[in-house]
């Protein structure tokens, strides 16, 4: 892991307390992304699903899951040998990460308002579930039982009333996407499943198949294949932000237990090889400690290579701060997907910070009990995004609708600034609209 020395750098946060602007991003490592070229990659997939449909999916999940299918979805005999085949304490994690998930996403949701903005005049906002939408599971390097989970509860708890899963097929599993994937479906009671990853799954819910109904909004993690198809379709569906290859931040000081620091930052490593772990703090020893755990902790993981490749890469790193006023800039300006704060005082500390899709304070709250069973959803903005967008939750599967409901005398008294507003805009029809009303006569042509 690299070190990257920002003492004496300037790093004061702005007015509003946020520091983005202030300080330069390319200070900090970060993932080298190419979604651009990556859309360039798979915009001839997604036409080609659109043309071609199910034909089209079938080659190639051929081509980059080396799966020969014969239908895109998964028989629903296959989802229940998965439940009664998963290993009991698995079965057990689940429904616990299950009802912690349902325990929080209930909590968010919302309850319809009237306001009351003139006597006669009310606007109501009434909230309301999308109808159908698709759930990306992704299932690559790794496989995420957690992310179907994290995916279905909020739309559940929000009342969509259709949903699809998709999940890469797997070539060791008869061409069906992982046993646990299947049996997190059931144990949810989702029945609709597919064995379709990548571009070619999303090009499917966005555009539909004839076995796969059209949805009307895709959520959910992938790599950069997945990220770039949803930012291409974005528009013929609605997405959630983009949850692309993970991140840890952590801000620590020298309170700081450095075998724990280095078992989070190896925890994210573990996910991608281009997954990002940074350290931010001011204190050298913790630094020092850090990287000599490393040392002895990744070799002894199972996926050493991969952890190795993903803490070497560009986009991790030892960021060395003045302060822990500084670090808190720093990592305000990162906007991270997870970030720990592990500091005297983490949680004021926390209550700080303006740019992060989850925040996990002081020791006992590792972003690894965020990925599966803290409650939380671990579907999170990735790659800055964390700036202007939220992790999934109700909300994402939900829309407000204003609707609208003036009475003839409340109409009659905003009349006149309409009509002024609309001639202003050169649209006088707009006003004529509401003249209508008020026995005005249109002028007869001479
Ligand atoms: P994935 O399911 O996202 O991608 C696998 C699919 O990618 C394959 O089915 C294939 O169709 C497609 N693909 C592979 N190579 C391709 C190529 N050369 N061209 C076109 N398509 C290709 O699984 P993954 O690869 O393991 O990635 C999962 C990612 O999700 C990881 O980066 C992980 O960090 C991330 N993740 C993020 C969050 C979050 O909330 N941000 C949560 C869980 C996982």
């Amino acid at each position: 892991i690299s070190r990257i020395d920002l003492r004496g750098t300037a790093l004061a946060p702005s007015a509003s307390g946020a520091a983005n602007g202030v300080l330069d991003r390319d200070l900090l490592p970060r993932a080298e992304l190419d979604v651009e070229a990556a859309l360039e990659k798979v915009r001839p997939i997604c036409d080609d699903v659109r043309h071609r449909g199910s034909a089209a999916v079938i080659e190639y999940t051929e081509t980059f899951d080396g799966v020969r299918l014969e239908q895109t979805r998964v028989p629903t005999e296959a989802l229940g040998k998965a439940l009664e085949e998963l290993d009991p304490a698995v079965r057990a994690a689940l429904e616990e990460s299950i009802r912690r998930a349902r325990i929080v996403h209930r909590d968010q949701r919302r309850t319809d308002s009237t306001v009351q903005v003139v006597p006669g005049g009310t606007v109501t906002e009434r909230w309301v579930p999308v109808e159908r939408v698709g759930l990306y599971v992704p299932g690559g390097r790794a496989v995420y039982p957690s992310s179907v989970v994290m995916n279905v509860v909020p739309a559940q708890e929000a009342g969509v009333g259709s949903l699809a899963v998709a999940s890469p097929a797997q070539a060791e599993f008869d061409g069906l996407p992982h046993p646990t994937i299947l049996a997190a479906c059931a144990l949810l009671g989702v029945d609709e499943v597919y064995a379709v990853g990548g571009a070619q799954a999303v090009a499917m819910f966005a555009y539909g198949t004839a076995e796969c109904p059209p949805v009307q909004l895709v959520t959910g993690p992938g790599n950069i294949y997945v990220a770039a198809a949803k930012r291409l379709l974005k528009g013929v569906i609605g997405i959630d932000s983009e949850a692309g290859p993970t991140e840890i931040a952590i801000l620590a000081d020298d309170t700081a237990d450095a075998a724990h620091v280095a078992a989070d930052l190896i925890s994210q490593a573990e996910h991608d090889v281009v997954a990002a772990a940074v350290l931010v703090t001011p204190s050298e020893a913790l630094a020092e400690a850090v990287e000599g755990e490393l040392k002895t902790q990744v070799p002894a993981t199972t996926h050493s290579e991969r952890i190795a490749e993903a803490l070497s890469g560009r986009q991790s790193g030892i960021v060395l701060v003045d302060s822990l006023e500084a670090g808190l800039a720093v990592v305000n300006a990162y906007a991270a997907e997870h970030l720990e704060i592990q500091t005297a005082d983490a949680a004021a500390w926390a209550a700080r910070v303006v740019n992060a899709g989850a925040v996990f304070i002081g020791p006992y709250a590792p972003v690894s009990l965020g990925d599966y069973a803290a409650g939380s959803n671990h579907v999170l903005p990735t790659g800055g995004c964390a700036c202007h967008s939220s992790g999934l939750s109700v909300q994402s599967f939900l829309r407000g609708i204003h609707v609208v409901d003036y009475s003839r005398d409340a109409l009659a008294e905003i009349t006149p600034h309409v009509v002024a507003l609309a001639e202003a805009e050169d649209l006088p029809a707009h006003g004529a609209a509401l003249k209508a009303r008020f026995d005005w006569k249109v002028p007869q042509v001479p």
